[in-house]
């Protein structure tokens, strides 16, 4: 069984690289990719952690792309945190989250909410803040009940406090993922917010890109969702993945390789991606 999508302390999980591995190893993992947002922070604890363990730690990261509808998240498999422009792209992309997370903090501000943006860095532990932690910081306050309730009422779209983010194009984030010798992976398909012919044609416009594979597998899809996935990956020559997006308790109802308990991505898959990964390194070479 492979987890192909999750997050650490690197950026809005709640397990440290390490803790992750761990836990992945216990759970029988053979495979563990750490894909945490706009950072490869996170990569050097988790390889050595897996070193000498049973388990195959794959390097990823996952981008957030520019998108009209909803949400266009970009996972890179295999990606190498030693190139360069991989990294100058991620870079970029926390500058943009730090231009907007203290503009939401005046905006909780105005709102009668105030938040200690020193306190929501401390509980990111060094990673890149996202709302999730404005969110935690806010349930601390006395502000919120619950971080749920937070997104609802002030940091989600439509929200009081919303800010949007800027964020590199769907093409740009391919290209990134791709030349750092990573296997670009459409995540949760659900959240663009699109489906049937609408996905269909989100999903060519992306392969056109260099767009090379596709959650099938995500904790909130049955059978027949997986199925019509699956058909799409046919269709347009995609490596099937899988993952949890695991968030640690930052999510608690996610549990890490089974999502909410009846997920199950095959080893199988792991081959198909490795492959994929070497054809897109020996293309660049
Ligand atoms: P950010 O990266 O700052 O834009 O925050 C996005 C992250 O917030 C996502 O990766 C999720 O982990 C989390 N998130 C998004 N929407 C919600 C929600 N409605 N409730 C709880 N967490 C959420
Ligand atoms: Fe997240
Ligand atoms: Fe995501
Ligand atoms: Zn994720």
């Amino acid at each position: 069984m492979l987890d192909l999508h999750t997050h650490s302390t690197a950026s809005d999980g709640t397990l440290a690289p390490a803790e992750l591995v761990a836990l992945a190893e216990r759970i029988g993992l053979t495979a563990l990719a750490l894909t945490d947002h706009d950072t490869t922070g996170g990569l050097p604890e988790a390889l050595r952690a897996a070193r000498g363990m049973p388990i195959e730690l794959v390097p990823g990261v996952e981008l957030s792309a520019a998108s009209e509808t909803g949400a266009i998240h970009i996972v890179g498999l295999y990606v190498d945190h030693a190139n360069e422009e991989l990294e100058a792209g991620l870079a970029w992309a926390r500058r943009m989250r730090d231009e907007r997370n203290p503009e939401i903090a005046k905006r909780l501000a105005a709102l009668g909410v105030p938040v200690d943006l020193e306190r929501v860095a401390e509980i990111a532990r060094c990673g890149v803040v996202g709302r999730p932690h404005l969110a935690q910081a806010m349930v601390e306050r006395g502000h919120v009940a619950t971080r749920e309730e937070a997104f609802e009422r002030y940091l989600a779209p439509g929200g009081a406090a919303y800010v949007p983010k800027r964020k590199l194009e769907p093409a740009e984030c391919i290209r990134l993922i791709r030349g750092s010798g990573g296997v670009p992976v459409l995540a949760h398909p659900d959240q663009t917010g699109l489906e049937g012919s609408e996905l269909e044609r989100l999903v060519a416009e992306l392969k056109s890109c260099g767009l090379a594979g596709i959650e099938v597998y995500c904790p909130s899809y049955d059978s027949s969702k997986t199925r019509a996935l699956r058909d799409l990956a046919l269709e347009y020559e995609l490596v099937e993945s899988g993952g949890t997006d695991f968030h640690g308790d930052a999510k608690p109802a996610i549990r890490l390789g089974r999502g909410f308990g009846s997920m199950y991505v095959p080893d199988a898959l792991l081959e198909r991606m490795s492959l994929a990964a070497e054809g897109i390194r020996k293309e660049g070479r």
